[in-house]
Protein backbone atom coordinates (compact mmCIF):
# COMPACT_ATOMS: atom_id res chain seq x y z
CA UNK A 1 0.00 0.00 0.00
CA UNK A 2 3.15 2.60 0.57
CA UNK A 3 5.04 1.69 -2.43
CA UNK A 4 1.56 2.44 -3.86
CA UNK A 5 0.41 5.91 -2.69
CA UNK A 6 3.82 7.07 -3.34
CA UNK A 7 3.34 5.84 -7.43
CA UNK A 8 6.58 4.75 -8.64
CA UNK A 9 8.34 7.18 -6.87
CA UNK A 10 8.76 5.61 -3.62
CA UNK A 11 9.61 2.33 -3.08
CA UNK A 12 9.03 1.92 0.93
CA UNK A 13 8.79 -1.81 0.84
CA UNK A 14 10.99 -3.69 -1.20
CA UNK A 15 9.22 -7.31 -2.14
CA UNK A 16 11.43 -8.58 0.13
CA UNK A 17 11.12 -6.59 2.87
CA UNK A 18 7.41 -7.32 2.39
CA UNK A 19 7.81 -11.34 2.63
CA UNK A 20 9.84 -10.49 5.90
CA UNK A 21 7.25 -8.54 7.45
CA UNK A 22 4.60 -11.24 6.32
CA UNK A 23 6.69 -13.64 8.22
CA UNK A 24 7.22 -12.41 10.96
CA UNK A 25 3.98 -11.37 11.97
CA UNK A 26 2.80 -15.14 11.32
CA UNK A 27 5.37 -16.19 13.53
CA UNK A 28 4.15 -13.71 15.94
CA UNK A 29 0.29 -15.03 15.71
CA UNK A 30 1.76 -18.69 15.76
CA UNK A 31 3.64 -17.86 18.92
CA UNK A 32 0.47 -16.49 20.22
CA UNK A 33 -1.83 -19.10 19.55
CA UNK A 34 0.95 -21.50 20.67
CA UNK A 35 1.62 -19.55 24.40
CA UNK A 36 -2.28 -19.31 24.73
CA UNK A 37 -2.57 -23.27 23.74
CA UNK A 38 -1.02 -26.06 24.86
CA UNK A 39 2.83 -25.03 25.00
CA UNK A 40 3.81 -28.33 26.01
CA UNK A 41 2.92 -29.70 23.01
CA UNK A 42 3.42 -26.63 20.59
CA UNK A 43 6.65 -25.44 21.81
CA UNK A 44 8.47 -28.56 23.12
CA UNK A 45 12.14 -28.13 24.54
CA UNK A 46 14.90 -30.20 23.36
CA UNK A 47 17.67 -30.73 24.73
CA UNK A 48 21.70 -31.03 24.00
CA UNK A 49 23.80 -33.15 25.60
CA UNK A 50 26.91 -30.89 27.12
CA UNK A 51 30.32 -33.71 27.92
CA UNK A 52 32.99 -33.84 30.23
CA UNK A 53 36.55 -34.36 29.05
CA UNK A 54 37.57 -36.61 31.77
CA UNK A 55 34.98 -39.52 31.18
CA UNK A 56 33.21 -39.19 28.33
CA UNK A 57 29.50 -38.63 30.53
CA UNK A 58 26.57 -36.38 29.80
CA UNK A 59 27.02 -34.43 32.73
CA UNK A 60 24.86 -31.45 31.62
CA UNK A 61 21.94 -30.07 29.09
CA UNK A 62 21.26 -26.97 27.47
CA UNK A 63 17.33 -26.65 26.23
CA UNK A 64 16.97 -25.30 23.22
CA UNK A 65 13.36 -24.50 22.14
CA UNK A 66 11.47 -25.53 18.72
CA UNK A 67 7.70 -25.18 17.86
CA UNK A 68 5.31 -27.31 16.63
CA UNK A 69 3.65 -25.96 13.58
CA UNK A 70 -0.16 -27.15 12.90
CA UNK A 71 1.43 -29.19 9.86
CA UNK A 72 4.04 -31.10 12.14
CA UNK A 73 7.09 -29.44 11.01
CA UNK A 74 9.44 -28.58 13.45
CA UNK A 75 11.04 -24.99 13.13
CA UNK A 76 13.97 -23.86 14.75
CA UNK A 77 14.55 -20.64 17.46
CA UNK A 78 15.79 -18.74 14.36
CA UNK A 79 11.98 -18.84 12.60
CA UNK A 80 10.51 -17.31 16.03
CA UNK A 81 13.05 -16.05 18.37
CA UNK A 82 13.43 -12.55 16.61
CA UNK A 83 9.70 -12.26 16.57
CA UNK A 84 9.25 -13.14 20.29
CA UNK A 85 11.79 -11.27 21.29
CA UNK A 86 10.30 -7.77 19.14
CA UNK A 87 6.70 -8.72 20.55
CA UNK A 88 7.65 -9.21 24.14
CA UNK A 89 6.37 -12.67 23.90
CA UNK A 90 9.49 -13.92 24.73
CA UNK A 91 8.56 -13.18 28.49
CA UNK A 92 6.06 -15.78 28.34
CA UNK A 93 8.00 -17.68 26.33
CA UNK A 94 11.35 -17.78 28.11
CA UNK A 95 9.26 -19.03 31.52
CA UNK A 96 7.45 -22.26 29.32
CA UNK A 97 11.46 -23.10 28.97
CA UNK A 98 12.44 -22.45 32.29
CA UNK A 99 9.29 -24.02 33.59
CA UNK A 100 10.06 -27.10 31.32
CA UNK A 101 13.96 -27.60 32.09
CA UNK A 102 13.06 -27.71 35.91
CA UNK A 103 10.09 -30.49 35.60
CA UNK A 104 13.08 -32.49 32.97
CA UNK A 105 15.58 -31.35 35.86
CA UNK A 106 13.94 -33.48 38.68
CA UNK A 107 12.43 -36.18 36.10
CA UNK A 108 16.01 -37.07 35.47
CA UNK A 109 17.42 -36.20 38.95
CA UNK A 110 20.42 -38.18 38.89
CA UNK A 111 20.70 -39.20 35.82
CA UNK A 112 21.95 -35.71 34.85
CA UNK A 113 23.97 -33.08 36.31
CA UNK A 114 22.55 -29.93 34.97
CA UNK A 115 20.56 -28.12 32.36
CA UNK A 116 21.33 -24.24 31.13
CA UNK A 117 18.64 -22.41 29.83
CA UNK A 118 19.06 -19.79 27.13
CA UNK A 119 17.64 -16.17 28.87
CA UNK A 120 17.47 -13.32 26.44
CA UNK A 121 18.12 -9.72 27.19
CA UNK A 122 14.79 -8.90 27.04
CA UNK A 123 13.56 -11.23 29.51
CA UNK A 124 16.59 -10.03 31.78
CA UNK A 125 15.68 -6.78 31.42
CA UNK A 126 12.24 -7.51 32.94
CA UNK A 127 11.25 -6.76 36.35
CA UNK A 128 9.44 -9.60 37.08
CA UNK A 129 12.41 -12.13 35.97
CA UNK A 130 14.07 -12.73 39.26
CA UNK A 131 10.83 -12.97 41.38
CA UNK A 132 9.44 -15.37 38.78
CA UNK A 133 12.76 -17.54 38.79
CA UNK A 134 12.47 -17.46 43.07
CA UNK A 135 9.26 -18.97 42.97
CA UNK A 136 9.72 -21.60 40.63
CA UNK A 137 12.68 -22.37 42.58
CA UNK A 138 10.23 -22.03 45.87
CA UNK A 139 7.78 -24.37 44.56
CA UNK A 140 10.58 -26.78 43.77
CA UNK A 141 12.51 -27.28 47.18
CA UNK A 142 13.92 -30.30 46.05
CA UNK A 143 15.76 -28.84 43.18
CA UNK A 144 19.09 -28.25 43.93
CA UNK A 145 19.30 -24.96 41.93
CA UNK A 146 22.87 -24.87 41.10
CA UNK A 147 21.44 -27.83 38.51
CA UNK A 148 20.09 -25.23 36.87
CA UNK A 149 22.24 -22.57 34.84
CA UNK A 150 21.00 -19.35 32.85
CA UNK A 151 23.36 -18.31 29.66
CA UNK A 152 23.51 -14.82 28.22
CA UNK A 153 24.82 -13.57 25.67
CA UNK A 154 27.26 -10.60 25.42
CA UNK A 155 26.19 -8.92 22.42
CA UNK A 156 23.05 -9.12 23.17
CA UNK A 157 23.13 -7.28 26.56
CA UNK A 158 24.72 -3.79 24.77
CA UNK A 159 21.64 -1.31 25.26
CA UNK A 160 19.84 -2.33 27.96
CA UNK A 161 19.44 0.12 30.66
CA UNK A 162 18.92 -2.52 33.96
CA UNK A 163 22.12 -2.55 35.35
CA UNK A 164 22.80 -6.32 34.00
CA UNK A 165 25.60 -6.90 37.04
CA UNK A 166 23.44 -6.29 39.73
CA UNK A 167 20.65 -8.64 38.00
CA UNK A 168 22.81 -11.30 37.24
CA UNK A 169 24.09 -10.84 41.59
CA UNK A 170 20.22 -11.85 42.23
CA UNK A 171 20.12 -14.66 39.96
CA UNK A 172 23.12 -15.95 41.77
CA UNK A 173 22.21 -14.98 45.10
CA UNK A 174 19.26 -17.67 43.96
CA UNK A 175 21.72 -20.24 43.36
CA UNK A 176 21.41 -20.53 39.82
CA UNK A 177 24.80 -20.67 37.67
CA UNK A 178 25.51 -17.85 35.30
CA UNK A 179 27.30 -19.12 31.81
CA UNK A 180 28.75 -16.80 28.94
CA UNK A 181 27.14 -18.07 26.05
CA UNK A 182 28.88 -17.52 22.33
CA UNK A 183 32.41 -16.09 24.44
CA UNK A 184 34.62 -14.43 22.14
CA UNK A 185 31.80 -12.90 19.47
CA UNK A 186 31.53 -10.26 20.99
CA UNK A 187 33.07 -6.62 20.79
CA UNK A 188 34.28 -6.78 24.35
CA UNK A 189 34.50 -10.05 25.66
CA UNK A 190 37.74 -9.68 28.17
CA UNK A 191 35.43 -6.69 30.04
CA UNK A 192 32.66 -8.73 30.20
CA UNK A 193 34.74 -11.77 31.80
CA UNK A 194 35.47 -9.30 34.21
CA UNK A 195 32.26 -7.86 34.91
CA UNK A 196 30.03 -10.15 34.62
CA UNK A 197 29.42 -13.06 37.87
CA UNK A 198 29.71 -15.87 35.45
CA UNK A 199 30.65 -19.63 36.55
CA UNK A 200 30.70 -20.90 33.14
CA UNK A 201 32.05 -19.60 29.81
CA UNK A 202 30.97 -21.23 26.72
CA UNK A 203 33.46 -20.67 23.93
CA UNK A 204 31.92 -20.19 20.24
CA UNK A 205 31.85 -22.48 17.72
CA UNK A 206 33.85 -20.21 15.27
CA UNK A 207 36.48 -20.68 17.91
CA UNK A 208 36.11 -24.11 18.01
CA UNK A 209 35.43 -25.14 14.47
CA UNK A 210 38.72 -26.20 13.05
CA UNK A 211 40.98 -25.89 15.77
CA UNK A 212 43.24 -29.04 15.04
CA UNK A 213 44.35 -27.51 11.77
CA UNK A 214 44.91 -24.25 13.13
CA UNK A 215 47.89 -23.31 15.44
CA UNK A 216 46.11 -19.24 16.09
CA UNK A 217 42.98 -21.16 17.16
CA UNK A 218 44.14 -23.45 19.19
CA UNK A 219 46.61 -20.57 21.43
CA UNK A 220 43.36 -18.70 21.28
CA UNK A 221 41.47 -21.49 23.26
CA UNK A 222 44.41 -21.89 25.15
CA UNK A 223 44.48 -18.44 26.63
CA UNK A 224 40.72 -18.06 27.45
CA UNK A 225 40.96 -21.36 28.95
CA UNK A 226 44.02 -20.36 31.26
CA UNK A 227 41.38 -17.01 32.15
CA UNK A 228 38.75 -18.98 32.99
CA UNK A 229 40.76 -21.16 35.69
CA UNK A 230 42.32 -18.38 36.99
CA UNK A 231 39.09 -16.75 37.44
CA UNK A 232 37.17 -20.19 39.05
CA UNK A 233 35.05 -20.54 35.99
CA UNK A 234 34.36 -23.41 33.61
CA UNK A 235 34.68 -23.62 30.11
CA UNK A 236 32.15 -25.09 27.85
CA UNK A 237 33.66 -25.54 23.71
CA UNK A 238 30.49 -25.45 21.79
CA UNK A 239 30.13 -26.51 18.26
CA UNK A 240 32.21 -29.81 18.19
CA UNK A 241 31.58 -31.79 15.23
CA UNK A 242 35.24 -33.19 14.69
CA UNK A 243 36.65 -35.75 16.43
CA UNK A 244 40.30 -34.21 15.70
CA UNK A 245 39.34 -31.12 17.35
CA UNK A 246 37.86 -32.84 20.51
CA UNK A 247 40.91 -34.59 20.43
CA UNK A 248 42.24 -31.11 20.51
CA UNK A 249 40.42 -29.52 23.23
CA UNK A 250 40.96 -32.46 25.59
CA UNK A 251 44.66 -32.08 24.82
CA UNK A 252 44.40 -28.67 25.97
CA UNK A 253 42.68 -29.45 28.87
CA UNK A 254 38.84 -28.03 28.29
CA UNK A 255 36.98 -29.61 30.52
CA UNK A 256 33.60 -29.91 28.77
CA UNK A 257 31.96 -29.81 24.98
CA UNK A 258 28.91 -29.27 23.32
CA UNK A 259 28.18 -30.36 19.67
CA UNK A 260 26.79 -32.34 17.35
CA UNK A 261 29.99 -35.01 17.82
CA UNK A 262 27.94 -36.09 21.37
CA UNK A 263 24.71 -35.50 19.84
CA UNK A 264 22.41 -33.09 18.07
CA UNK A 265 19.21 -31.30 20.15
CA UNK A 266 17.00 -33.81 20.51
CA UNK A 267 13.23 -34.24 21.97
CA UNK A 268 13.14 -34.65 25.90
CA UNK A 269 11.84 -38.69 25.64
CA UNK A 270 14.72 -38.97 23.42
CA UNK A 271 17.23 -37.22 25.09
CA UNK A 272 16.13 -39.47 28.46
CA UNK A 273 16.17 -42.32 26.95
CA UNK A 274 19.96 -41.60 25.85
CA UNK A 275 20.63 -40.69 29.39
CA UNK A 276 18.88 -43.96 31.06
CA UNK A 277 21.31 -46.33 28.42
CA UNK A 278 24.28 -44.34 29.56
CA UNK A 279 23.72 -45.06 33.58
CA UNK A 280 23.30 -48.32 32.25
CA UNK A 281 26.48 -48.58 30.58
CA UNK A 282 28.32 -47.42 33.47
CA UNK A 283 27.10 -49.32 35.97
P1 LIG B 1 22.92 -21.11 21.29
O1 LIG B 1 22.42 -20.85 22.68
O2 LIG B 1 24.32 -20.72 20.99
O3 LIG B 1 22.65 -22.66 21.06
C1 LIG B 1 23.49 -23.52 20.37
C2 LIG B 1 23.02 -23.71 18.95
O4 LIG B 1 24.08 -24.34 18.22
C3 LIG B 1 21.80 -24.63 18.82
O5 LIG B 1 21.03 -24.21 17.70
C4 LIG B 1 22.47 -25.96 18.51
O6 LIG B 1 21.64 -26.85 17.81
C5 LIG B 1 23.63 -25.53 17.63
N1 LIG B 1 24.71 -26.51 17.65
C6 LIG B 1 25.09 -27.30 18.68
N2 LIG B 1 26.11 -28.08 18.36
C7 LIG B 1 26.41 -27.80 17.06
C8 LIG B 1 27.40 -28.32 16.15
O7 LIG B 1 28.21 -29.19 16.46
N3 LIG B 1 27.41 -27.77 14.91
C9 LIG B 1 26.54 -26.81 14.53
N4 LIG B 1 26.61 -26.36 13.30
N5 LIG B 1 25.59 -26.31 15.37
C10 LIG B 1 25.53 -26.79 16.62
P2 LIG B 1 19.47 -23.91 17.84
O8 LIG B 1 18.83 -24.96 18.69
O9 LIG B 1 18.98 -23.69 16.46
O10 LIG B 1 19.44 -22.57 18.66
C11 LIG B 1 19.91 -21.38 18.08
C12 LIG B 1 19.86 -20.24 19.08
O11 LIG B 1 18.50 -19.93 19.43
C13 LIG B 1 20.55 -20.55 20.39
O12 LIG B 1 21.92 -20.41 20.23
C14 LIG B 1 19.91 -19.52 21.30
O13 LIG B 1 20.56 -18.28 21.17
C15 LIG B 1 18.50 -19.40 20.73
N6 LIG B 1 17.57 -20.16 21.59
C16 LIG B 1 17.28 -21.48 21.57
N7 LIG B 1 16.38 -21.78 22.54
C17 LIG B 1 16.12 -20.64 23.20
C18 LIG B 1 15.28 -20.29 24.32
O14 LIG B 1 14.61 -21.12 24.93
N8 LIG B 1 15.27 -18.98 24.71
C19 LIG B 1 16.02 -18.02 24.08
N9 LIG B 1 15.95 -16.77 24.54
N10 LIG B 1 16.82 -18.32 23.04
C20 LIG B 1 16.87 -19.60 22.60
MG1 LIG C 1 22.97 -21.14 24.44
MG1 LIG D 1 25.83 -20.88 22.36
MG1 LIG E 1 27.36 -20.22 19.57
Amino acid sequence: AAKRAGGNRLHIFSDDMRVKVLERLDAEARLREALAGDPVESLPVWFQPIVSAATGEITGAEALVRMRAPSGEILGPGQFIPAAEETGLIVPLGEHVLRRAVHRLLEWGDQLGYVSVNVSPRQLAEVDFVPMLANLLAAHPELDPSRLVVEITETALLGFSVDVRERLEMIKALGVRIALDDFGTGYSSLTWLQSVPADVVKLDRSFVAGLSADPRKASIIQAVLWLARSLGMSVVAEGVEDPADWEALRELDCPSAQGYLFGKPAPADEFGAKLRRAVKQAA
